[in-house]
């Protein structure tokens, strides 16, 4: 390598990148390197697994609520027969 460029050793890639784009973080084992761009991705996956959480359950909040009224409307089709 000619390049003067620092690298440090990503362990979320397995591999090096450029000390620029490097951020270490602490975990459990004590602190470890890790790539700004690991890091974002990793932010944007449990951001977009909240996101779809919310939606499964006000899918499920109104399926509950069309069956309430759904049980509603049978039973006063029943008291009024
Ligand atoms: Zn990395």
């Amino acid at each position: 390598m000619s390049s003067t460029e620092e690298t440090i050793y990503c362990y979320h890639c397995g591999r090096r990148h450029p000390s620029n784009e490097m951020r270490q973080i602490a975990t459990k084992a004590g602190k470890k390197w890790r790539c700004i761009r690991s890091i974002e991705a990793t932010k944007r996956d449990v951001a977009q697994r909240d996101a779809f959480g919310k939606t499964v359950t006000t899918i499920n909040k109104s399926e509950n609520q069309a069956r309430i009224k759904a049980r509603q409307n049978a039973e006063r089709l029943l008291a009024a027969g």
